[in-house]
């Protein structure tokens, strides 16, 4: 079986865009995972000759027990389902506190983590990014999701780590 990178991180971080960049095509193919959640949503990614799947949590919406923990909860199970969990931030917005909640959860993991700093269109937002190594999850890797910046160097990174 191909390694599964889980992508975790608040609503509107970018999720869905990087993951589509991160595929590099837009008729990759969708699966439903049955009897995890019905909103886990993988694809097949392949990088450099080398297959894995890439799975968009972006199904895990604020539920009632609030932001922080429904984030919280799917970086947990993202942790136990996933080979490697890249937590993706909006470094326009910084890290909240729920980035911090959820930092907390992925400092236990055995599992490598990465960490995206998205967002980053241009030359000005690079110096957003780095107040996010204070999350603890080493060097926080500036890309645009919107227009590709830094997405060859985060899919090296992904398949350093597995
Ligand atoms: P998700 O909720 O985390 O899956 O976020 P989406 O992928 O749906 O993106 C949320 C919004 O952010 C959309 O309007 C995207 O176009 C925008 N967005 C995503 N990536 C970037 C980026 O790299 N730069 C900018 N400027 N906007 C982005
Ligand atoms: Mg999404």
């Amino acid at each position: 079986p191909q390694p599964v990178l889980a992508v975790v991180g608040r609503p509107n971080v970018g999720k869905s865009t990087l993951v589509n960049r991160l595929l590099g095509r837009r008729e990759a193919v969708v699966q439903d995972t049955p009897g995890v959640t019905r909103d886990r949503v993988a694809y097949d990614a392949l990088w450099n000759g080398r297959r894995f799947t890439v799975v968009d949590t972006g199904g895990w919406e604020p539920d009632a027990k609030g932001l922080q923990a429904s984030v919280a909860a799917q970086a947990e199970l993202a942790m136990h389902t996933a080979d490697a969990v890249l937590l993706v931030v909006d470094a326009r917005v910084g890290a909240t506190e729920t980035e911090e909640a959820v930092a907390r959860v992925l400092r236990r993991s055995k599992r490598p983590v990465l960490l995206a700093a998205n967002k980053v269109d241009d030359q000005r937002g690079v110096s957003d990014v780095h107040s996010l190594w204070s999350l603890g999850l080493g060097e926080p890797m500036p890309v645009s999701a919107l227009h590709g910046r830094g997405s060859g160097d985060l899919l090296d990174a992904v398949l350093e780590v597995f």
